[in-house]
């Protein structure tokens, strides 16, 4: 069909930019073998490694759970993502401009495939957090709004330079700012309530989830936020860490923090370490200490170690212990 033409030609030139060894390599730890790479495959419990990646034929295969495919197949069946998204993370990947395709954001028509309608809950999602780590960035460094946090930042030691690496942010002392914000974007505020950052009153009307908070915008491992915890600014307010609510793009069991800036160092160092709070790992980047993740005030879950089991050989755990 030649109306899929330029779909086509983009899919050509994102396969030649994005060579198969080295966009599993990001995902796992790959063995050269003659003339093939192996891996534990990530998509069933694997021991021994059975995945194996041949560069002649740019595919993967796994032996025993059969997975197996090109590089799309790969970031799709990982990230659990529909081809388009897997296409636009490619491109980005490689520097590569793709032919203008009709957005299919917030509040789009019907009759663009089955295929955006199945991804409108994700992508709602993920547009919401998108607005919301624009405003909490913003409110961090407005000189009223911003202040109280940036307090317990400098009271923390956190340098400027991880303040932007992880994106940290803050929520202002109102129960309306990201609201009044939303409003103005024109962002529907059901995107913002699957994002679980806006609830509904029991009296009728709306207010923001994460109100006056330190933000600490949580990320999978490709740097898409998935969702934020909040610490609280003043002692008075509980709890002391308040976290999104799961939602289409979220499972906090198999999510860890500082993943998307600890994978590279995890794989290097073949260990992981594991802390419990935003800050430990914060902190350990800052020294330079960079193979360091953390649980979302959870113990280690299965899903926390098939994730680790895939980039490294040794996790090692560093709890205070005062919570679990
Ligand atoms: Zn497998």
């Amino acid at each position: 069909m030649s109306g899929f033409a330029p779909e086509n030609d983009d899919r050509q030139r994102v396969r030649d930019a994005s060579d198969i060894v080295a966009v599993v390599g990001e995902h796992l730890s790959l063995k050269a073998k003659g003339r093939e790479y192996v891996g534990l495959c990530p998509f069933h419990d694997d021991r021994n490694p059975s995945m194996c990646v041949i560069p002649a034929k740019q595919i993967f295969h796994c032996f025993v759970c059969g997975a197996g495919g090109d590089v799309f197949t790969f970031i799709q069946k990982y990230h659990s993502m529909g081809f388009r998204e897997a296409l636009e993370y490619l491109a980005q990947r490689g520097n590569i401009e793709l032919t203008p395709f009709k957005k299919f954001g917030v509040g789009g028509n019907d009759g663009e495939g089955s295929y955006q309608r199945n991804q409108m809950g994700k992508r709602e999602v993920m547009a919401a957090n998108e607005t919301a780590q624009s405003f909490f960035k913003a409110i961090i460094s407005h000189p009223e709004h911003g202040s109280a946090a940036r307090k317990i930042i400098e009271e923390r030691g956190i340098s400027q330079e991880m303040v932007e690496r992880f994106g940290i942010g803050a929520s202002p002392d109102r129960w309306d700012g990201l609201l009044m914000t939303a409003e103005k974007n024109g962002m529907s505020i059901s995107a913002l309530m699957g994002a679980g950052l806006i609830k509904e009153r029991d009296t009728g009307g709306y207010y923001d989830a994460l109100r006056n908070r330190l933000i600490f915008p949580i990320t999978d491992q490709i740097g898409r936020v998935i969702a934020f915890g909040g610490r609280k600014i003043n002692e008075e307010d509980e709890p002391k860490y308040l976290n999104s609510p799961e939602t289409a793009l979220f499972r906090k069991s198999t999510t860890l923090y500082g993943i998307n800036h600890a994978a590279r160092a995890i794989k290097r160092e073949r260990t992981a370490v594991v802390v419990e709070g935003y800050t430990d790992v914060i902190a350990c980047h800052q020294a330079g200490v960079e193979h360091v993740v953390g649980t979302l005030g959870t113990a280690l879950t299965s899903g926390h170690a098939t994730v680790l089991r895939r980039l490294c050989d040794t996790v090692v755990l560093l709890f205070d212990g005062d919570h679990a």
